[in-house]
Formats: structure tokens, sequence, C-alpha cells
């Protein structure tokens, strides 16, 4: 099978910020595994990311090389998989453009996504039209693709279903089936909570680890990572609901047998918080060394990401443009 005929993942990032290991949880682990089975378009997706940040266009600016050198980092090959700048394909903000005329604003506001982050941000009615409407931009990146699969964290479950609802309205007003559905692939983990124990390890937080973190960053961070607030004495029993220590153990530990012989030690009592945190610390330091060293190895030449960068946009505006092509066709805006 040549990679042309394999199905294909659409998959990606706002550049708001350094990439952590939520996000390795969430998505990165999957996309390195699935790039050799599908075809993997993976986005910077810096125009959504303007939706909230128009005051600060240089932090989206700076952060899309610092993101890509992420994604090298932790093993996005890009000779297999194609890495690519949202805002140079003008194809995905016509499609969007089209798409807005398939969802209705109550809809919009009904999608449990964009209510929390209204919530989040504070926004009320105070939204900008552009950050309400993501929804549809979201569904062009994906169709524009022609994606079936989306790997993302389950907190954009509900993107997908709006972006398949477009895909069925589109695809009966045409009476062809030009776009295509796509389904979410979701960790089986869940969410991984931050260091300081709340439910979601997230930049706007503060509480993450990310995954260019140096030595001495993974040590600091690890010293306050949230455990068993009962666990006040070695001999007490120690709890896992809630432990996040324990909880990152879960993700990251490669020797999951011997976690299980700590976690029981643990509850029975005898195991003191700082054991549990050198592991914790051992793995980390493990894990993210040699993405670290990747990380710095790439830094080096950033006129050569952004070659990189630039080759795969080329090559995925070419697959865009089809799909607009397509899309105006069906819509009857082709006229010479
Ligand atoms: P922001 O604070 O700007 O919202 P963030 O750190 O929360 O940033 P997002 O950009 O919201 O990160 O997340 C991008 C993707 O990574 C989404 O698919 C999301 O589900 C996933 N993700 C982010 N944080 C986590 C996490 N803690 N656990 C699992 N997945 C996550
Ligand atoms: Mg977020």
């Amino acid at each position: 099978m040549t990679r042309a005929t394999l199905p294909i993942i659409l998959t990606g990032d706002r550049p708001t910020g350094p990439l952590h290991l939520g996000h390795f949880v969430g998505s990165l682990r999957n996309r390195v595994a699935y790039q050799h089975d599908y075809r993997q378009f993976i986005m910077l997706a810096d125009a959504q990311a303007l939706t909230d940040n128009m005051e600060d266009t240089g932090k989206v600016h700076r952060n899309v090389l610092e993101v890509a050198l992420d994604y090298l980092a932790v093993g996005i090959d890009p000779a297999i998989s194609t890495i690519l700048i949202q805002s140079q394909i003008p194809e995905l903000a016509e499609l969007t453009f089209y798409y807005l005329n398939l969802v209705t604003v109550a809809r919009l506001e009904r999608n449990p996504t964009v209510k929390e982050e209204i919530r989040l941000r504070g926004f009320e009615r105070d939204i900008p039209a552009g950050f309400l409407t993501y929804p549809a931009s979201q569904a062009a990146d994906i169709t524009a693709f022609k994606a079936t699969l989306v790997p993302v964290g389950d907190d954009q479950v509900p993107m997908i279903e709006q972006t398949n609802e477009i895909v069925r309205k589109f695809n009966r007003l045409a009476q062809r089936e030009i776009l295509v559905e796509a389904k979410a692939l979701v960790p089986a983990l869940g969410r991984l909570p931050g260091i300081d124990g709340k439910a979601k390890m997230s930049k706007s937080l503060g509480n993450t680890i990310n995954l260019g973190a140096s030595a001495d960053e993974i040590r600091a961070a690890v010293k306050q990572v949230y455990t068993d607030p009962l666990h006040l004495r070695v001999d007490d029993p120690g709890h896992l609901e809630g432990n996040v220590a324990f909880i990152y153990l879960d993700a990251f530990d490669p020797d999951q047998e011997g976690l299980a012989g700590l976690k029981e030690r643990y509850v029975r009592g005898g195991v003191g918080d700082s054991l549990v945190k050198k592991r914790l610390e051992g793995v980390l330091q493990e894990m993210l060394a040699p993405v670290r060293a990747r990380r710095e190895a790439f830094a080096q030449d950033p006129g050569a990401v952004m070659q990189m960068l630039k080759d795969g946009t080329f090559k995925a505006r070419d697959v865009a443009a089809r799909t607009a092509d397509e899309v105006r066709a069906a819509l009857g805006l082709r006229y010479f």
C-alpha cells in the first residue's frame, strides 16, 4: 500500500505556549504511534489561536516554531507526517465561511466545549464572534483533508460531533458524498490532572510540566505534585484516588508491575510520599531527557524547521485546495 492510499488523520494544536505532558497523553502519543499507518496532517492552528489572542499576535507567531520543535522532539517524523501552518492555507478560511451557514448560533452556544471555554475565559456575551464560531473552522480543518480520524483529548469530542453534523448537512445539500465524517481518537487514560491536583493540566492554569522542561524544572515540579493530604506519616495508609503522583506513574511508568506493588504498599501504610516522588522523578527524567535533547538539536537550526513547515504547508494546501474546489462546485460557485 502506498502512503497516498492510507486513511487520513487531521490533528493539531493552537500555538499559544509550549506543549506539556497533558498534550502528550491527550494526543501526541497517539500521533507518534499512528503516523506510520495513517497519512497524518498536523496543524499549527495559528489563525484559530487568534480568536482569543488578537491582543498578543506576537505570542502566537513565536509559538509556531516552539510547538513545531515540540512535535519533532517527541518523535513526529516530518518525512511521513505533514506539519502545516493553518493561516497559510486560505482555503481553510474559505470553507469556514461556507460552513458557517450550516450551523446556527444556538447550536454553537450549545457546544459543550465552547460553553466551557466561554465560562473559563469569562466572556459571557462579549465573546469574539470568531471564538464562538471556531467549531466551523475546526470542521473546515478536518474536512479539508478528508480526515477520518482525529486524535484529541476528550474535551474536543463535541467538536468532532459538530463537524460530522456539518458534513452530513453539506452532503445532503450536495446530494453527493463530498465530505467525509471523522472519528475522535481519545486516549483511554482521559484527562491528565495538573501538578496542583486540578482536574486538567493546562498552560493557562500554570500547573504544567512542559515537554522541554529542564532537569531542574522537572525536579521542582515533582516536589510540588499533589499527593494525599491525609497521608501525614509514613506508616499512615495512603489513598490513590486523586493522587497525582500515582496518576502520573500510571501514565508514564514503564514498570507497571513494580508500580502495582508500590501502590499496594502505599495503601497499606509504610511508604512515604518522598519514595513515590523519587520514583516519579526518575521516570519523568528518563522519559523527557531524550525529548529535550532532540528539541535542543532541532533548535540549533530554526531555518531548517521553518523550511520543513513551508514544505508541509505547500503539500497540505494542495490537498485542501482540491476539497475547496469540490465544495465550491457543489455550492454552484464555479463560473468560469
Ligand atoms: P489553554 O490553556 O490555552 O487552553 P491547554 O494547555 O489547555 O491550553 P489546549 O490547547 O486547550 O491546551 O489543548 C490542546 C489539545 O491537547 C486538546 O486536544 C486537549 O484535549 C489536549 N489536552 C490539553 N491538556 C490536556 C490534558 N491535561 N490532558 C489530556 N489532554 C489534554
Ligand atoms: Mg485548554
